[in-house]
């Protein structure tokens, strides 16, 4: 990373999105960097991805590694650091880094993903690490043959509950709605599970333990009890956008925080292009193959903006 260059385009953020948008950048000729905490980006942290086309069945980390070197082969520069605080002084964009180092560029392209939501109910933050996780691939392993609990009705619920099941004794997994989110194929492995059970129209009011988490407390009793003995809390209720650089820069978003972008990916600022989970594209279907081809098109529109300015 030069900190006297203006670089044509820099990339914040190195999932899938920003590393497709890097392999694409690359073959048009932009010279960029990337810029990401988490190299690869959250599929590093799932278990498997098995629907990605051509793609049968990898490790999570593994696939996540795969973009990753995919990006370098074609000379993209990855700096994995975390970015403070984008502004923009005339026509450059100002990227400040961890550390307060400084990198300029004409164009930005925002692909920085999503971060899971919390509970937010008390002792959360006490128990984290110590009962509380929110990444059942990651954590998982640290419960073998106990008993764990998921919140959540969605596909990561579903995965993770159908993922823990592999590895612990008993699997709860409550959720507070009448039924379900998840896809089918994930539904028929729960219901065809004798480890776990599933709890609806219930919610998780608080925690309960001395140095580590040991119960949780419903507000609706199961089994003859609102209090439910528990190893484990794996929290999978969803996820919000990291767009704080965007509403800095003035970039629309909708009322979800999702940043609002066109066909091209281009945003309401001119310079500022987003990709990913990020962005209000792709009807919000936050997938790996979705923020890849979200960062393909924008690669695309940041050259030809790039030629024409
Ligand atoms: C448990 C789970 C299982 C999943 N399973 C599947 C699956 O099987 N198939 C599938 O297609 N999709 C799956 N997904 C969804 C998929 O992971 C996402 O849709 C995809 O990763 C989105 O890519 P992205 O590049 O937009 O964002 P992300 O992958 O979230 O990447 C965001 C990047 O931005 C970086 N970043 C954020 N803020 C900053 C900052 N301030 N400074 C520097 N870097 C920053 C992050 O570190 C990361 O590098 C799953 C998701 C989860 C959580």
């Amino acid at each position: 990373m030069n900190e006297d260059k203006l670089y044509p385009l820099v990339i914040v953020g190195a999932g899938p999105a920003g590393l497709s948008a890097s392999i694409y950048a690359s073959r048009y000729g932009v010279d960029h960097i990337v810029i990401g905490q988490l190299p690869g980006g959250q599929i590093s942290e799932t278990h498997e991805i098995d629907n990605y086309p051509g793609v049968d069945a990898a490790g999570g980390f593994e696939f996540a590694e795969s973009l990753v070197a995919h990006a370098r082969k074609y000379g993209a520069l990855i700096e994995q650091r975390m970015v403070m605080k984008i502004s923009k002084e005339g026509d450059t964009f100002v990227i400040m880094q961890d550390g307060g180092s400084v990198v300029r560029s004409r164009m930005i392209l925002l692909s920085t993903g999503t971060k899971h939501r919390v509970l937010g109910i008390d002792r959360e933050t006490e128990f984290l690490g110590r009962g509380v996780s929110y990444c059942a691939t990651c954590d998982g392993f640290f419960y073998r043959n106990r008993t764990v609990t998921v919140i959540g009705g969605n596909n990561s619920a579903a995965g993770a509950a159908v993922y823990l099941s592999g590895i612990v004794a008993k699997v709860r997994l409550i959720y507070r709605g009448k039924s379900m989110r998840a896809e089918e194929h994930l539904l028929k492995s729960l219901r065809n599970n004798p480890k776990v059970d599933i709890i609806l129209e219930t919610n998780v009011i608080s925690l309960i333990g001395e140095e580590t988490l040991s119960a949780v407390r419903l507000d609706r009793p199961y089994e003859g009890s609102d209090t439910l003995p528990t190893d484990g809390l794996f929290i999978e209720i969803g996820s919000d956008p990291n767009a704080d650089f965007a509403r800095d820069l003035g970039v629309a978003t909708d009322e979800g925080g999702f940043i609002r972008v066109g066909v091209d990916m281009s945003t309401t600022v001119p310079g500022v292009f987003a990709a990913g989970d990020i962005t209000d594209g792709s009807a919000k279907f936050q997938q790996v193959i979705t923020a890849a081809a979200e960062g393909a098109i924008a690669a695309r529109s940041i050259h030809a903006a790039l030629a024409k300015a």
